[in-house]
């Protein structure tokens, strides 16, 4: 294994799910929900398979999909979006490596932030470029501006962005997203957006920073079924933006995968333009599940921080006397019978969250009832 590629053995999430099976624990560690996404979604794609659309897709994808996808983003949020711009992924992650390689050269710089989606760094050492990044600090998370401009540089490329914010739960406030863009700008920079958890807002507005003035122009939007219908072993994503950075992207594409997930295409195009009741179902389970896990935790003595998006919280452990969430989350099944993952991880230097622990809610009530019962007896 290369060197840039040694630090990246195994993931979080492949030894925590393991932790999760050895020890027979609930698993609130790797994010993926426990209940399958809606069931004309299934019937569609076994529809498509029996139908026979077994072979090769279209290298861009189904045209059903970039179709679906295009009205999706002018439905949400306003944006005008040529299906001939929409490419389709192996899920948010080959976007998202795809982009980082085909835009950036050894020596350039990614921009982005702290806790950061362990893919991110990875995709980054893939292109053999660096990351600066600007770490969000618990409790809060908010973008400190002096820190933000201090990681330009004259050899910054992208930023890599992520709203709502895995694994914090934060939500780019306006304000902070009209700072990114205006440094990206400012830097002939192209930013990177993952909105994988875009339909996943609690009380506030998920805001595609394509939509801010000037923006689109410089904005690859990246997106995913896994998480907006709860299919995550599907792998489809995608990812639009201006023509000439798309095709940037579709030229490394081909050379990743060439094309995947055929008979899931289609499913995914119907299931986008399935009614309002659908998207406001999800986010209205989710907020619920958000504050039973929340109430359930700080009645165990954890400092909680409340995420307004995505199905994951991040708790501090060190009232209850745990300063060590590595240690804590490697003897938690142990201890209370729950897999967590450390957020120090998702860091560059773990001692930039020391105790902080993150949980996933997308569970069944019933499991996540479980959970807090079995967590109160850490106090
Ligand atoms: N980005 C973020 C922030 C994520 O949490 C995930 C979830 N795994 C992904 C990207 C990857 O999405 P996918 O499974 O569609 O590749
Ligand atoms: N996105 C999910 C998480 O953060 C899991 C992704 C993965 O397993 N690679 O937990």
């Amino acid at each position: 294994l290369t060197p840039r590629m040694r630090p990246f053995t195994t993931t979080v999430f492949a030894e925590m799910s393991a932790l999760a099976a050895r020890t027979g624990a609930i698993n609130l560690g790797q994010g993926f929900p426990d209940t399958d996404g809606p069931s004309s979604l299934l019937e569609d794609a076994v529809a498509a398979i029996r139908g026979g659309a077994n072979q090769y897709p279209p290298g861009p994808g189904v045209r059903e999909l970039r179709e679906a996808v295009a009205a999706h983003q002018e439905r949400f949020y306003g944006l005008r979006t040529d299906p001939d711009d929409v490419l389709v992924t192996v899920g948010a992650t080959e976007a998202i490596t795809a982009a980082v390689l085909a835009l950036t050269e050894p020596g350039d710089e990614v921009v982005t932030f702290e806790p950061y989606y362990d893919g991110y760094a990875a995709a980054v050492a893939l292109a053999g470029a660096a990351r600066r990044t600007v770490v969000l600090r618990s409790p809060g998370f908010a973008v400190d501006e002096a820190a933000l401009r201090a990681a330009f540089t004259p050899r910054t490329r992208l930023v890599l962005l992520n709203s709502p914010h895995n694994p914090t739960g934060k939500v780019f406030t306006r304000a902070e997203l009209e700072l990114v863009a205006r440094l990206a700008a400012e830097h002939d920079a192209v930013v990177i957006s993952d909105e994988v958890y875009e339909h996943m807002t609690y009380g506030v507005p998920h805001v595609p920073i394509a939509t801010l003035p000037g923006m689109a122009e410089r904005t690859l939007t990246i997106s995913s079924a896994g998480k907006t219908f709860s299919v995550t072993g599907w792998k489809v994503g995608w990812v639009h933006g201006p023509t000439e950075l798309v095709a940037a992207v579709r030229a490394v594409k081909q050379f990743l995968t060439f094309v995947g997930s055929g008979p899931f295409q289609p499913a995914v195009a119907r299931a986008l333009a399935l009614p309002d009741e659908y998207f406001d179902g999800l986010r209205a389970g989710l907020e619920r599940k958000r504050d039973l896990l929340m109430t359930g935790l700080d009645a165990a003595g954890f400092a909680v921080n409340r995420p307004d998006g995505t199905y994951f919280v991040t708790a501090d452990a060190a009232p209850l006397g745990y300063t060590d969430a590595m240690a804590l989350c490697w003897d938690l099944p142990e201890l209370a019978g729950v897999v967590g993952v450390p957020v120090g991880v998702f860091h560059d230097d773990p001692e930039a969250a020391p105790s902080l622990v993150r949980f996933a809610f997308c569970k069944q009530d019933a499991v996540l009832g479980e959970a807090v019962d079995r967590l109160a007896a850490l106090g």
